[in-house]
């Protein structure tokens, strides 16, 4: 039999409730937030219907290595998404993690978000682990010089060709990790000593699908952490969570504003 409505809300009502007192107990959260938390900013996520997967394929970083002209797709998109990124500010999950932080229950966020909104919520620079990297700057892959976007752009548009590094030549590339590209070694060295060390692992708007990143759920309620997931939809971590909150994000965490 279909479950009601009525019922449906007082189920979630009771998961929030839940999740309130899981919050509130716990010393050592750790959010760990997908493309979902930025939907409601205005930048698509890939999965979704509307998605950007659903407008283009994504570059490997073979690909992106070997063939001169998806170097210039590659930045021809990412420049396409400069006025979605301008326009972009934290949400309020973004806010709900913020204050998190902020009241010292959280030491750090590990994202795979690229747009840079964890850091225009407030939240310090070394507190956000990038598993992904960001797309709001640049560097040379061979001497790891770094460039801002503004730089890069003017001479991008005016001579069609993807940028080289002035200094020594290299192939300059967002500071995101393509698929295929070596995850970077520090970033989920933190990432996974977080996980491990957390009591309270909260997924935020992550289909738990892009590996190794997605792997750290699994890895926290092994470590005996209390898993949350907050989405949409279904996903593979369902499965070991303490508490699935399915709905919007902003909806569901905005009571979660300290
Ligand atoms: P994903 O697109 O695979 O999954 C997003 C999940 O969030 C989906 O399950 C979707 O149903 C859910 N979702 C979307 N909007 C929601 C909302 N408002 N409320 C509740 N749930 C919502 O994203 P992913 O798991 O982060 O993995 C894909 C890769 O995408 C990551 O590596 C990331 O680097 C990259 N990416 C990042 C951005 C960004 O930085 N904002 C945007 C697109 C893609």
């Amino acid at each position: 039999m279909p479950i009601a409505a009525d019922d449906k809300d007082a189920v979630l009502t009771e998961k929030r409730a839940r999740f309130g007192a899981m919050l509130h107990q716990a010393e050592r959260v750790v959010a760990f937030t997908g493309a979902g938390l930025s939907t409601e900013a205005g930048i698509p996520d890939f999965r979704s219907p509307g998605g950007r997967w659903n407008r283009m394929q994504p570059i490997p970083f073979d690909v992106f290595l070997a063939d001169a002209d998806a170097r210039h797709e590659s930045w021809r998109r990412r420049f396409e998404m400069d006025v979605e990124l301008a326009q972009a500010r934290p949400t309020r999950g973004h806010r709900a993690i913020a204050s998190w932080v902020k009241a010292g229950k959280c030491p750090a966020v590990i994202t795979q978000n690229i747009d840079n909104l964890h850091q225009l919520s407030g939240i310090a620079e070394e507190a956000v682990v990038e598993v992904h990297g960001n797309t709001t700057y640049a560097t040379c892959l061979s001497c790891a010089r770094r460039y801002e976007l503004e730089a890069l752009r003017g001479p991008f548009l005016a001579s069609g060709q993807a940028p080289q590094c002035e200094d020594c030549g290299g192939i300059v590339k967002t500071a995101t990790i393509s698929f295929g590209q070596p995850m970077p070694e520090a970033a989920m060295r933190r990432a996974t000593e977080l996980t491990k060390s957390c009591d309270l692992f909260v997924v935020i708007g992550s289909s738990l699908v892009v590996y190794p990143a997605a792997d750290l759920p699994r890895l926290a309620y092994q470590a005996g952490a209390r898993v949350v997931i907050v989405n949409r939809e279904e996903t593979p971590g369902d499965r070991y969570a303490s508490v699935v909150l399915r709905g919007e994000i902003g909806d569901l965490l905005e009571e979660f504003i300290l």
